[in-house]
């Protein structure tokens, strides 16, 4: 099977290069898949009956692949399961919050990164999602048309994976698409600089930054990624930028207890930030097996956040959502639970 799904226009039109159709039918190929979403090709009533049958012995196909499982929670966040070549799932998460539906999507089959906090990472790396794998997600599950946002925040580095990635967010936000204003989705990194300038010049969509720790051997601790891009070296990147209308730069902060929720560490970290346009999302840490560090209690995470908005550099803490179901910011894995 050669799936459509997570071609882009340029894509498509070399398909119908080589299958000699016309080229205005790549952009009506185009139409049915991202806008009206057919899932057969039988179903692009515009391509002649010819056509449709040059495509099918080709092998094509739409190339829907629904989800192998899902678990809903208490809060009805939905954990959802996709088969993958490796043998191995990877998951998306729906979180439905009044008027807005988010759906975060994984990028990678588990990931290189290794951060010692992380669920994903123990896992380690095996494989990198194709832009169908990632558009599937999208796509397949039951609430797709009723999303708001998207957030490149499941499992994976998607900078690892630039080159899939760069093409679903392409058509994400390509007229010829899904046609979304590029302020409906978020990108996350831990800080990947070989691909971070290719995202700040081809894409508009928001950017969440992974920081963690301000001081740099603390970092390197919580994630080996800062031995090879120091954090001083995104953040001189990012200063670079425009940040005071295109688009929101966030940075995540896990608060862990003991670790990095003192006063401490709320100063370096508004020193560091100075003068960047951007705000600081506190993150409960959801514990996992093996793993020594617990989350900080709430009183805690207020007084860090209090000192933060004290001193300029607007912070808030996230809702945590789905823990029941292992959905949670650090907490996805291919493990199957039962
Ligand atoms: S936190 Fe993100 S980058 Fe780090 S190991 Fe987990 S999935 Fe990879």
């Amino acid at each position: 099977m050669l799936p459509l799904l997570g071609k882009t226009l340029q894509e498509l039109q070399e398909i119908t290069a080589s299958l000699d159709m016309p080229r205005f039918t790549a952009k009506q190929m185009a139409q049915w898949i991202y806008e009206k979403r057919v899932r057969s090709v039988a179903d692009m009533t515009n391509l002649s009956l010819a056509n449709r049958q040059k495509l099918a012995d080709a092998g094509y196909e739409v190339g829907y692949e629904d989800p192998a499982d899902a678990a809903v929670s208490r809060d009805g966040t939905i954990r959802y399961l996709f088969a993958t070549q490796a043998g191995k799932h990877i998951e998306s998460v729906y979180i439905p919050d009044h008027e807005r539906a988010t759906l975060c999507v994984s990028s990678q089959i588990g990931c290189k990164m290794n951060c010692y906090f992380c669920m994903t990472g123990k896992q380690g790396f095996n494989g990198q999602l194709t832009t169908h794998q990632i558009m599937n997600q999208i796509f397949a599950i039951p609430e797709s048309l009723s999303l708001t946002n998207l957030v490149f925040m499941g499992m994976g580095e998607p900078l690892d994976n630039w080159a899939e990635v760069s093409k679903a967010l392409e058509i994400i936000t390509a007229p010829w698409g899904m046609a979304w204003s590029p302020k409906r989705v978020t990108l996350s990194t831990i800080g990947q600089m070989q691909h971070l300038p290719d995202f700040l010049r081809d894409s508009q969509c928001h950017l969440a930054i992974s920081i963690h720790s301000p001081f740099a051997d603390e970092r390197a601790q919580l994630m080996p990624v800062q031995r090879a891009y120091p954090m001083a070296d995104v953040l001189a990147l990012l200063r670079e930028q425009d940040w005071s209308h295109q688009r929101n730069l966030t940075f995540e902060y896990i608060v862990f207890k003991g670790l990095n929720d003192d006063a401490r560490h709320a100063h370096a970290l508004i020193k560091l930030l100075a003068g960047l346009e951007c705000k600081v999302n506190l993150i409960r840490f959801h514990a996992i097996p093996d793993v020594d560090l617990q989350t900080s209690d709430i009183a805690q995470m207020e007084r860090f956040r209090d000192l933060l908005n004290e001193h300029g550099l607007t912070a808030t803490i996230r809702a945590s959502r789905g823990e029941d179901i292992f959905a949670a910011c650090g907490m996805l894995s291919s493990m199957k639970r039962g």
